[in-house]
């Protein structure tokens, strides 16, 4: 099989959120080296942060390494708040002006900083519902809107947490934010069942992210964390990429919406 045909997601473009940065940049690689053209949000990012700059490299150097006949994806990067709707449906706009369609969506933006239950104020709680369900939502109906205007499928990923399917005392305002969200791709997966647009759910156990930085710098946390996944250590970002294609490609979960699946190490059912 030639290279090009073993390119899953060959002739696609994807959108992501938040995709410079920890699991959002570990899809966009990916979904790059598996041939997609990616158009990524982060927040406002400056020219020359480094942030930005080591993506647009990393893309670069991807397509430097790959032959010729089986190119990886070209990368389209944007700023904007996703509590604001017009950012979402900036970001799936510009996806189509540049590589004429949108196959996949995720909505991967999110926020989370522990905190003390009795300590949550008014701002922390709305924010992180702005950002991490309303967010999404704007995104993932922006991108839905464009893919049934199509009228070829596709598939959008919400990356929800196993904090939907668990508590936890220092999350008080983050863990119903998952839960809303995994419940969020549930409806909209028989909602665009019929235009044949696929909704799934990634719930990452812990990955080691600057959003989970304070348990990881903290020895101790961190070796509790890891006695609580059979695998044996934390997540990396890059554990979401191979289930985030294949969330994305038809070929391989052509018939799977509605699905929830957990990249944890075992986490989840070891809690259980
Ligand atoms: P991360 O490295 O902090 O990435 C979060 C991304 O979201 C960043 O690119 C950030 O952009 C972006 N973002 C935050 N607020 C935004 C806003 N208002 N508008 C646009 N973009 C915004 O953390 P991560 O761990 O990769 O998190 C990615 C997703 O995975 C989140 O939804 C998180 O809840 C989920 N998750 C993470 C874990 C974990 O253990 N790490 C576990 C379960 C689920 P800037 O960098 O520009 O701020």
């Amino acid at each position: 099989m030639s290279a090009a045909a073993m390119r899953l997601l060959a002739g696609k473009t994807a959108a992501i959120t938040g995709g410079t940065t920890g699991i959002g940049r570990a899809i966009t690689i990916e979904y790059l080296r598996q041939g997609a053209n990616v158009a990524v949000n982060h927040l406002g990012l400056a020219k020359d942060d480094p942030l930005r700059k080591s993506l647009i490299e990393d893309a670069e150097r991807l397509r430097r390494e790959t032959p010729n006949e089986a190119p990886t994806g070209q990368l389209l990067e944007l700023a904007g708040d996703v509590t604001d709707p017009k950012t979402g449906e900036q970001l799936v706009a510009q996806a189509v002006e540049r590589f004429g369609q949108l196959d996949i969506f995720v909505a991967n933006a999110g926020i989370f900083k522990p905190c003390q239950f009795l300590d949550i104020d008014k701002e922390m709680f709305d924010t992180s519902m702005r950002v991490n369900v309303n967010g999404a939502f704007y995104a993932s109906q922006a991108a839905a809107r464009l893919m049934v205007k199509q009228g070829k499928g596709g598939s959008i990923i919400g990356i929800s947490s196993i904090s939907a399917l668990v508590g936890g005392g220092l999350q008080v305002h983050y863990t119903p934010t998952k839960a809303a969200l995994l419940s969020m791709t549930q409806s909209m997966a028989i909602a665009l069942a019929k235009d044949r647009i696929r909704v799934n759910a990634l719930l990452p156990g812990t990955i080691h992210t600057q959003l989970a930085d304070h348990d990881m710098a903290n020895e101790e946390k961190r070796r509790y964390l890891e006695q609580r996944i059979p695998w044996g250590r934390v997540g990396r970002p890059e554990d979401l990429a191979g289930p985030a294609v294949f969330l994305a490609a038809d070929q391989m979960s052509g018939f799977v919406t509605g699905a929830q699946l957990l990249v944890d190490g075992g986490m989840y059912v070891h809690l259980q």
